[in-house]
């Protein structure tokens, strides 16, 4: 069996300050997940080109409460897109937006703030919220989503029942590194496990460097993760026989920022890593792209997930890697 290796793209529109200073901020649509400079759109644009080009498949879990302020075409436009270049379209929760649904929202902020965190929800709020999910997809003309990322990768128990309750049978919820959730049940790393009657793909955990007993732990990331990390990661989760290996990226890798403004510049190491990983996933025997909405397998009851690691020193140059590139940016 082959080592299945989602690429997973949190495709999502920007809250920018608006919650911070709302007399001068407002929140960003399209331009956050196209992110255009000299006119080519080098975030989403630049992403499904190399997609394309490598022939893999990814997840974009595309972010549907920003209705609230955008109404349905901004992302609807962009959901298309990318359904019509044959990738996944699946579900991506932020509450926070439906804060705009207060028509006085920026005199609200003081008194009644807006919390994006999921774990603050009742399970009916939070089956409300994905059924407001599957309405825009279904206003939008696409294929029902069967898979649930929430905003963050904030998680408990109740993101689990209120799925069940609404009959979202798959999940990539967990992010330990990210987003350390309180059960004990939800202490995930990777691969697939089944959580209240959900199948969960974590997005995949490892560490980078032991302290006595603490682990260091880190998500596996375009932007956190250099690809010799990557590579040793993927070849010893195959060793380990772990059936799941989960990437996180985001649209806006792909392009510079400073201070949070756009910046004329690409970013080359994030490139680098995606085309790396993806030239690794057309050419290893042993590793396939997968869609979390494609998998039939079912999980033994608790699969056991091994521990993955990187020896510090390989984490050391990471660090250096990632700060030099930014020193070429700030310089
Ligand atoms: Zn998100």
């Amino acid at each position: 069996m082959t080592t299945r290796v989602h690429l997973t793209v949190d495709t999502e529109f920007s809250i920018a300050g608006a919650f911070r200073e709302p007399q001068t901020h407002r929140p960003v649509g399209p331009p956050s997940v196209y992110c255009h400079r000299d006119g080519r759109s080098e975030g989403l644009g630049y992403l499904l080109d190399t997609l394309d080009r490598y022939a893999v498949r990814a997840t974009f879990f595309v972010e549907t409460l920003n209705t609230t302020y955008f109404g349905d075409e901004p992302m609807g436009e962009i959901a298309h897109e990318i359904a019509g270049r044959g990738h996944d379209v699946q579900l991506h929760l932020h509450p926070c937006w439906t804060y705009f649904g207060h028509p006085d929202w920026a005199q609200r902020l003081q008194s009644d703030p807006p919390n994006d965190n999921v774990t603050r929800r009742s399970v009916e709020e939070l089956a409300d919220l994905i059924e407001q999910g599957r309405a825009t997809f279904r206003r939008w003309g696409l294929d029902a989503p069967s898979v649930l990322r929430t905003g963050g990768l904030k998680v408990d128990l109740k993101v689990y029942a209120a799925m069940r309750q609404a009959g979202l049978p798959r999940a990539s919820n967990i992010g330990l590194a990210i987003y350390p959730p309180a059960e004990p049940e939800l202490q995930l790393r990777g691969g697939c496990h089944v959580i209240d009657g959900v199948l969960e793909f974590p997005v995949t955990t490892y560490t980078d460097f032991q302290w006595g007993p603490r682990a260091h732990l880190k998500s596996l990331t375009i932007t956190g993760t250099s690809w010799p990390e990557m590579r040793r990661l993927l070849f010893q989760a195959r060793r380990q026989g772990l059936s799941d290996v989960v990437v996180l990226t985001h649209p806006f890798e792909f392009v510079r920022y400073r201070d949070d403004q756009p910046t004329p510049g690409i970013n080359p190491l994030t490139r680098r890593r995606l085309e790396r990983l993806c030239r690794f996933l057309k050419t290893e025997p042993g590793f396939s792209p997968a869609c979390m909405a494609d998998v039939l397998a079912t999980p033994a009851p608790r699969e056991a997930t091994p521990m993955l690691t990187v020896p510090a020193a390989q984490a050391a140059l990471r660090a250096l890697e990632n700060w030099t590139s930014q020193r070429v940016f700030w310089g």
